[in-house]
């Protein structure tokens, strides 16, 4: 199958996505290349789909007393490099030159603060709800693209938020079929 996207090293912009700019990103500490992918996911509030709030989160205008959920994350400075929504578009809110701010306390491989050096993509979905057959292919075709982009990411650099931060996160959860998602990167 050809592979519609393309990642530019240089600008860290893939095509063809939307464009949602998030003020929550800054400059990677030396060496600066992204070196994994962290996989979340997202949903806001939690359980619904298709509404503007994780933009809205991202661009810090979610108005955080539309919801009660939305109190526990009030003034939460977040972002992700990239979103897959449920039927499959893509928004990239930083680009993955930048520090997108998604992992928190995190570490991979013994190597800390894994927003320095990974890229953060955003599934929109929860932990026990399966993801779309959409946003598989769409990843399926993102993450070749990305590995080509950047060769010190393989499919063995590509981990879940639940793997980095364990205890302290979950996304993105037993719903997500990472055979699945190695069987379609040509990786068992
Ligand atoms: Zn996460």
């Amino acid at each position: 199958m050809q592979n519609t996207f393309e990642v530019s090293p240089d600008t860290g912009l893939i095509e063809p996505a939307m464009r949602c700019h998030s003020p929550n990103q800054d400059a990677r500490p030396p060496p600066a290349q992204p070196a994994m992918v962290v996989l979340h996911g997202i949903s806001l509030p939690p359980g619904k789909f298709g509404g503007p709030e994780i933009e809205a989160l991202f661009t810090n205008t979610l108005d955080f007393d539309a919801h009660p959920y939305f109190g526990e994350i009030r003034d939460l400075k977040v972002s992700a490099h990239i979103l897959i929504r449920r039927d499959g578009s893509l928004v990239q809110f930083v680009p993955f030159t930048e520090r997108a701010w998604h992992a928190g306390e995190s570490c991979f491989r013994g190597q800390s603060c894994c927003n320095d050096y990974s890229i953060g993509i955003e599934l929109e979905g929860e932990d026990e709800n399966a993801y779309d057959d959409r946003q598989y292919q769409v990843l399926q075709q993102i993450l070749p693209a990305i590995f080509a982009a950047y060769p010190a990411i393989t499919a063995r650099e590509v981990a879940g938020h639940c793997d980095i931060a364990p205890g302290r996160k979950t996304d993105p959860g037993p719903a997500f079929d990472w055979l699945r998602l190695y069987d379609g990167l040509g990786t068992s």
